[in-house]
Formats: structure tokens, C-alpha cells, sequence
């Protein structure tokens, strides 16, 4: 059987559902074809589960560590079942929400049960779902992502956690080890911490975070150390084994071997984009240099009627790039996506100081700048009260939304780039900072944190206190 659509987009989450929406508005008709759940990483087992329990337990953190004496609260012993219990509970009414309600308002989206795959992409993008070819003028592929799992010695033949069984485990472990020292491992592993398991992050780069600015690892790294977490940086894992329902888990650092013994491992070290068996290579679309869909600004791909969005291209901003690409493939404006670094652009630091002034390369071709008050992440930090609202959220406000301008003085966009609210931009024909705030409207989210008449500085320390 053959059916058609003006717009193909093959996964159900965060991206697939933005790209499906920004199209149903322009009165297009939508395939969204799903393998799995409705909703995709982010409120099944991803942001929504891990936040909602972040912030449960940051409520009993806060009240057993209050930052004033004398107010007389007492922790009375958890139910970690109830805990858990609410927050699938909250998923579900989520999921119900925010995708199967949302999906009901626009009838020109047809959701399509089933595993996709691409048979052709020109003339037009034909795509084999079970027994049914859909066939539209574009498609957008938004697969999304699943867990790496490290090539270490015997750990594939242990039951080992990724973040999806550690946001519903059978039981808290009293001893839990976290391979990987990103944003997931580090704000599961405080999870767990403040869960009651004694927790040791096992990272291989020297300092947390490593995709953070140094001063961003010292702060986290220091607050975990203060609630009692281990962290082990610059450490090998060689070997993990099981038995009798212990781990056992050995390794190198720079001072000699380890070894740890502990009831559960989390593996934490990154996703790989969910691309096999679509069909990708057959029809000739370049992946990047993470194994991601290698995309333009537009969201395009190297076959021109194939985009994509999402952990399926690598720049994790799956919602603003499921948008952008439905605009780009059916040509409702010219909206660009501004997300830079990462795959798309470079780096570098150029001052130092308190200061910083970041250079990077837009996807154009052109540079821009912009600087990060370094000192005043720091502080913001150091005004936090006890108690992370998780470390993507964190990331958030250090790394995201931020003017920029390429060399050729052509207007900036919004994008996720180093340096979030805390930056300014900086004017390139003069070389000196211009000292406007920024405007803080979240186009993204819809949001004016401006409305609330908020300085940068004090969104910024809003974040990170929580
Ligand atoms: C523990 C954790 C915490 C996180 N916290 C945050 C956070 O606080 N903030 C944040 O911004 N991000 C966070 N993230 C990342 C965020 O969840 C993802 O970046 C986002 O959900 C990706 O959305 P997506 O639409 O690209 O992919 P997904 O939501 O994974 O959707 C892809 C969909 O495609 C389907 N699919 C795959 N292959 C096929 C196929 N062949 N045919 C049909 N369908 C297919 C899948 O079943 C899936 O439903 C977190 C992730 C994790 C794991």
C-alpha cells in the first residue's frame, strides 16, 4: 500500500514532535512515524524522569541540610518506592499531555506505528513502514539517541545500569559506581547520593565536565566533594566483573590501580545516535565526525530532501532543531538554527582573565565573539544554596542562548553557545564589550525571564541555586 504526505518525520520525540507541530500550524500534512513510545527520550526516560526526581530529592536535601540553624526540621526515613512511584506517575500524565493531547490538535498529523526506513530519497523520499510506502516531497529524520556502552573487559556480560534502569531501579543500591563524569552520570550519581547509596564517580578526563569551562568542573566537582560524593578523575577502567551480585570494578589513575566493589555500575559515558537499519548510507547521507546526520544550518543533510534533527544529528537542542528543519523543508521562512560548537564550529579562548573571550566559527563561514564572566558563574555558584536542580539545567544557563554576529556584521541569531546569559555580546568593528544586557526571551521555551525583571547575572544565579 502507498500512502502520502507533504512532510515525512520519522521519530516520535522531542524533535520529531517540533517538526510535525511547526508543520501541521502552516496547514501541511505530516507523517510522524514512531518504533517505539510516544514522546521519545526526553519525558519517557530522559529530562522529565531525571529532573522530576532531581528535585524530589533536593527538597529532602534542603530540609536536611537547611542553611539556617535552629528551624527544627527532621528527615523522616524515605520511601524511595513512593519517590519513584510519583515520578512515573508524572511521566504518564506528561506523555498523556504534553504528546497524545497535543498530537489530537492537529488532525493533518498522522501518527504512524512502526520501524522506518528510507528506500529512496529523489525525486521525491520514500519510506517503507511495515507493509505500508510513505511517500512525501521531504523527510526529516529524528531518531534520536541511545546510551554508549564502553568497550571495557566483561562489562558487557554484567547487568549494568544506563540511565534509563538507574530512573527505575528495583532497589537503591547501598554502593553505586558512575562510569562517566558528564552531565547525566554526574547529576544520576547526586541523585543516588542524596538516595542514600555511597556513590563514586569514575571519570577519564582529568576534571568533571569535561566539555565545561575548568572553572564550571571546579565548582561542581568541589560541591560534590562537600556533599560526600567520591570523584576519581584521569582514571582507566580495565576490567568490571560480577558475582553474587556484586560488582567488582578495576582500573588505573595516574597514583596506581583501584579497585571497587559495589552493588551497581551506571554506565555514563555518552549516546550514540540511533541511525542503523534506516537506510541512510543506501541513499548517500553524510554522517559527521560524532556518527551523527551531518547537517547545515538549515537542517539539511547531504541529500537535499532529507533533513535532520535532534541526537540523530548530535547538537542537543532536539526541539529548536526539529522546528527549524520542518521550516527549511517546506520552505516556510529562513529561520536558521544557531547552535555552534560541538560538530559545527571551534573553540577557542583567546584572553584570559575573569573574562573570557571566546572566538568561534559560525556555521557561514564567518567568526564571532562573545565573552563568559567566568567569575561570575563561580559566584552564582557559590550563592547557590546546597543542592543541584541537575547539571543540565545547570548547563543550561552556563552554556545556552546567547547573541551572536558572524564577521561579516550580518545579524546573529539565537543559539546554544558557551557563555548563556552571561555573555555579551562584543562589538567587532571597535573590539570592546557593548554593555547592553541582553534581551532575555527564551524563543525556544516562550518564556521572558525579562518579565520578571531580572538581570542576566541574576538569572544566571537563579539557575544554578534552583
Ligand atoms: C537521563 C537524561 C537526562 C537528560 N536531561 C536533559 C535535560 O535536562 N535537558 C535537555 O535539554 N536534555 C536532556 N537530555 C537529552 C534529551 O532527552 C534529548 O536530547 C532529547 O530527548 C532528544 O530528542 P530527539 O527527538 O532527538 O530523540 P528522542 O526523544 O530519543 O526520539 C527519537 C524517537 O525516534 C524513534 N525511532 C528511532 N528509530 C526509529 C525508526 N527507524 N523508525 C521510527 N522511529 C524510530 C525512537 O523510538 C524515539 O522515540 C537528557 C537525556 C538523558 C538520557
Amino acid at each position: 500500500m502507498e500512502q502520502s504526505a507533504d512532510l515525512m518525520v520519522i521519530g516520535g520525540g522531542s524533535a520529531g514532535f517540533a517538526a510535525a507541530i511547526k508543520a501541521a500550524t502552516a496547514g501541511r500534512t505530516v507523517a510522524l512515524i514512531e518504533a517505539g513510545v510516544m514522546g521519545g527520550t526526553c519525558v519517557k526516560v530522559g529530562c522529565v524522569p531525571s529532573k522530576t526526581l532531581i528535585a524530589a530529592l533536593n527538597l529532602r536535601w534542603r530540609a536536611l541540610n537547611p542553611p539556617v540553624q535552629g528551624l527544627g526540621l527532621r528527615g523522616e526515613a524515605m520511601d524511595a518506592g513512593a519517590v519513584f512511584a510519583h515520578k512515573q506517575a508524572l511521566v504518564e500524565t506528561l506523555r498523556e499531555e504534553r504528546y497524545r493531547q497535543v498530537l489530537a490538535a492537529y488532525p493533518t498529523v498522522r501518527w504512524v506505528e512502526g520501524a522506518a526506513r528510507i528506500e529512496a530519497a529523489e525525486p521525491a523520499v520514500r519510506v517503507r513502514v511495515g507493509e505500508t510506502v510513505w511517500r512525501a516531497p521531504r523527510c526529516i529524520v529524528a531518531t534520536g539517541s541511545r546510551p554508549w556502552i564502553l568497550p571495557i573487559s566483561g562489562l558487557a556480560g554484567t547487568p549494568y545500569w544506563t540511565s534509563t534502569e538507574a530512573l527505575s531501579p528495583t532497589a537503591v543500591p547501598s554502593r553505586l559506581l558512575v562510569l562517566g563524569g558528564g552531565a547525566v552520570g554526574i547529576e544520576l550519581g547526586q541523585l543516588y547520593h542524596r538516595l542514600g547509596s555511597a556513590v563514586t564517580v569514575v571519570e577519564a578526563s582529568e576534571r568533571l565536565l569535561p566539555r565545561e569551562d575548568p572553572e564550571v568542573s571546579a565548582v561542581v566537582t568541589k560541591a560534590l566533594g562537600a556533599e560526600g560524593m567520591t570523584v576519581c578523575t584521569g582514571a582507566a577502567v580495565d576490567r568490571v566483573t560480577y558475582s553474587q551480585e556484586r560488582f567488582t570494578v578495576e582500573g588505573r589513575t595516574a597514583e596506581g590501580h583501584f579497585q571497587w566493589v559495589g552493588e551497581a555500575v551506571l554506565v555514563a559515558a555518552g549516546r550514540r545516535p540511533n541511525l542503523a537499519g534506516l537506510g541512510l548510507a543506501e541513499v548517500g547521507v553524510a554522517l559527521n565526525a560524532r556518527g551523527g546526520i551531518a547537517v547545515d544550518e538549515r537542517m539539511q543533510s547531504s541529500v537535499a530532501t532529507i533533513y535532520a534533527a535532534g541526537d540523530a544529528e548530535c547538537v542537543y537542542v532536539a526541539a529548536e532543531a526539529g522546528s527549524v528543519a520542518a521550516t527549511h523543508a517546506l520552505g516556510l521562512g529562513d529561520r536558521r538554527i544557531g547552535v555552534v560548537g560541538g560538530a559545527a564550529g571551534h573553540l577557542h579562548r583567546s584572553t584570559g582573565g575573569q573574562r573570557r573571550l571566546y572566538r568561534n566559527r559560525s556555521r557561514r563561514g564567518g567568526d564571532f565573539r562573545y565573552s563568559l564572566d567566568v567569575a561570575a558563574v563561580v559566584r552564582a555558584s557559590r550563592h547557590r544554596q546546597r543542592g543541584a536542580r541537575g547539571v543540565h539545567q545547570a548547563r543550561r544557563g552556563i552554556g545556552h542562548r546567547t547573541r551572536h554576529r558572524d564577521a561579516r556584521g550580518g545579524g546573529g541569531g539565537w543559539g546554544d553557545h558557551p557563555g548563556g546569559s552571561l555573555c555579551r555580546p562584543i562589538r567587532h568593528d571597535l573590539g570592546g564589550f557593548d554593555d547592553h544586557p541582553l534581551p532575555l526571551s527564551d524563543p525556544v521555551r516562550g518564556g521572558t525571564a525579562g518579565g520578571l525583571g531580572l538581570s542576566p547575572r541574576r538569572r544566571q544565579a537563579l539557575v544554578l541555586c534552583g
